[in-house]
């Protein structure tokens, strides 16, 4: 049903002429040796793996979902979802980005990152299951100890084994200082941890011979709220020092959640009924260690919508092209034919562009992120290491809600390009904006994104990571503001940069007199910073375009063309949610709560 192209042609032009990954990884020792045709090779691969194995298996996911057998706490998932989960791990693709020392392939994760595009583009669903042990696998990693990164790294990053997240309960979600599970200390150095956890992605499952619960819980005599928040490892089968597995441990899926989309994916309520568990970091600190599993996921949320904007995007462009309704207003296109194809239409060009614009976007912003974080990660200077993780901190809040706001934006234009079609299910394209939602939810709202971003990221931070952030667009405008063919983006561009720098002056300003003025305009701020990045982004492109349209290529003709519809239709958003973001507190919290 439907069609997905490995976008690969934009993925090596951001890759290779916007970002010049090949020069930027020459600099990290550990990655000095990958180059463009490496890079190319693996995309290539991901490419053929996603299309041609996960992306049949989307709308099976979807229709059948997942269901559980009450006898046994066993999860089925849907038909072929095993297999293909076999195919991945022979082909080695869990441990791409791994560590070597525990049998990964120690490749960086901007490649990895671009991987996970197209298994999200091709089956958000699936790709959850291991998505979400990659998010074990670096929490492990960076907080586990010895014995356990011996004992359960190798296998998550083999795939042999998957990991979850269990943080959820039902009276806590957002304010996981609510939170109730607790943790009784054993004489053998384990704990009984017993709770019930809910919205478990890839909780349980028939894909793995084990899975591995990162679960948070409280100890005996801990402090209230989040300092009080311990994190556990509670596999489901209790393995052997050599990872035979053992007895099954009473952690079990009571119920799989009816849901509006990814119903491939099995979301659990969880039991953990004196489970066997084992603490991972220091007592009390178990948020900070989640924290790390947690920035993955919101990159990795990111790229679900990411995908998802983009096979929405392909299948809209193939049907307007397709499609026969009425005539052009400017005259007849298609005089053989009995009505012109839909994409003659201003408006079907509209929403199929902001489809097209948000997935080009966004992939140059994320791949972007995913190249920080390399550099943080791996880079021998210490100044370059702590720049590129300030520009993570800042922007991941971003890549998180904007990218998942214009997945649902761009995925719900593309069912409208199909008209009537598009709300039936056979057309394939409902599933994408049923699948995009949740997008916007999980892993922290995106209200709670905004709030990290305003509050945390830049006002506590008196603006410095962002003023970074700044100069490097400043100082693309100031090399390219003579450039005649590039004030068309430099200008707004610039402007945009001086409105960001007021408007954020003058919501701390007013924050010191009412803390509410931040929850009123951090939504529409954070809007407002994502098309900032994108018009930078989108501006560097075309600069490229500009010196190529001739070349004979029609892809920067085209990309061209986008970024022009990017700044004539879509920027000028940001002249209202300025207005929004700037309009305060007072209408939003003046009537009681029984008035609204
Ligand atoms: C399909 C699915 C899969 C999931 N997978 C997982 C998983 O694998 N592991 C896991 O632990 N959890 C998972 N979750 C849970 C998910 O992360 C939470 O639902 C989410 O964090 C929101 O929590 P909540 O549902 O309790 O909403 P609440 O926290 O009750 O929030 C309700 C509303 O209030 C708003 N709000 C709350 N506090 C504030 C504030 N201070 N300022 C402004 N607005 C605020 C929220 O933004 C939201 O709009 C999943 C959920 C779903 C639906």
């Amino acid at each position: 049903m439907g069609q997905y192209v490995p976008p690969l042609r934009d993925m090596q032009f951001v890759m290779h002429e916007l970002l010049d990954v090949q020069s930027e990884l020459k600099q990290l020792p550990k990655h000095a040796e990958i180059d463009a045709d490496i890079i190319n090779q693996v995309l290539d691969e991901g490419g053929k793996f996603t299309s041609q194995v996960l992306f049949p298996l989307n709308h099976v996911g979807d229709r059948e979902g997942c269901r559980l057998d009450k006898e046994t706490h066993e999860v089925h998932t849907p038909t072929g979802f095993k297999q293909a989960y076999q195919q991945y791990v022979e082909a080695g693709w869990p441990s791409l980005s791994c560590d070597p020392e525990y049998g990964g392939q120690g490749l960086p994760l901007v490649i990895n990152n671009a991987i996970y595009e197209m298994l999200n583009a091709s089956n958000q669903a699936w790709t959850m299951y291991p998505g979400l042990s990659h998010g074990a696998y670096e929490c492990l990693h960076e907080h586990g100890t010895p014995e356990q990164k011996a004992l359960y790294l190798p296998r998550l990053v083999s795939g042999e084994w998957t990991g979850t997240m269990c943080l959820t309960e039902p009276h806590c979600g957002t304010d996981l200082g609510l939170l109730r599970s607790k943790a009784e200390p054993q004489a053998d150095g384990s704990y009984k941890i017993t709770g019930g956890k809910i919205f478990i992605s890839a909780g349980e499952h028939d894909m793995a011979a084990n899975i591995i619960h990162l679960v948070l819980a409280r100890l005996p005599d801990a402090p209230t709220g989040t300092r009080g928040i311990s994190l556990f490892l509670v596999p489901k089968f209790l393995p052997d020092a050599d990872g035979t597995l053992g007895a099954r441990n009473p952690v079990f899926c009571g119920a799989i959640e009816e849901k509006m989309g990814i119903h491939g994916n099995a979301t659990c309520q969880i039991n953990l009924d004196g489970a066997t568990g084992w603490l991972i970091g220091q007592p009390n600190k178990g948020l900070n260690a989640m924290f790390v599993m947690m920035n993955a996921a919101r990159l990795g949320v990111g790229m679900q919508s990411l995908g998802l904007t983009e096979v929405a995007y392909q299948n809209a462009l193939a049907y307007a092209k397709e499609r026969l309704q009425m005539r052009s207003l400017s005259g007849v296109k298609a005089p053989d034919k009995p009505a012109d194809p839909i994409i003659v239409h201003p408006d079907v060009r509209r929403m199929v562009l902001t489809a097209r614009a948000y997935a080009e976007g966004g992939r140059a912003f994320s791949t972007y992120i995913a190249l920080q974080i390399d550099k943080e990660l791996n880079h021998p200077d210490e100044e370059v290491r702590k720049d590129a993780a300030d520009q993570v901190a800042l922007l991941t809040p971003v890549i998180k809600a904007f990218l998942t706001d214009n997945a649902w934006i761009a995925t719900s234009e593309a069912m409208q390009v199909f008209g009537g079609h598009g709300y039936i299910v056979e057309s394939g394209i409902e599933q994408y904006v049923r699948d995009a939602r949740i997008n916007m939810i999980y892993e922290g709202t995106n209200t709670v994104q905004s709030l990290d971003l305003l509050g945390r990221k830049i006002l506590m931070d008196n603006g410095a990571k962002l003023r970074k952030f700044g100069e490097q667009v400043k100082s693309f405008v100031e090399e390219n503001g003579t450039d005649e063919a590039m004030s068309e983006f430099i200008t707004p561009l610039a402007d945009l940069g001086d409105k960001v720098t007021k408007l954020t002056m003058e919501i701390g300003m007013k924050a010191f007199q009412n803390q509410d003025e931040v929850g009123a305009a951090a939504v529409p701020y954070l809007r407002v910073l994502g098309h900032m990045v994108y018009a930078y982004f989108f501006a560097r492109m075309a600069k490229i375009a500009l010196e190529k349209q001739d070349s004979g290529d029609d892809f920067y003709k085209s990309k061209l063309g986008t970024a022009r519809f990017y700044f004539a239709r879509l920027l000028p958003e940001t002249a209202m949610l300025i207005r929004q973001a700037r309009a305060g507190s007072a209408t939003l919290m003046a009537l009681d709560a029984d008035l609204l």
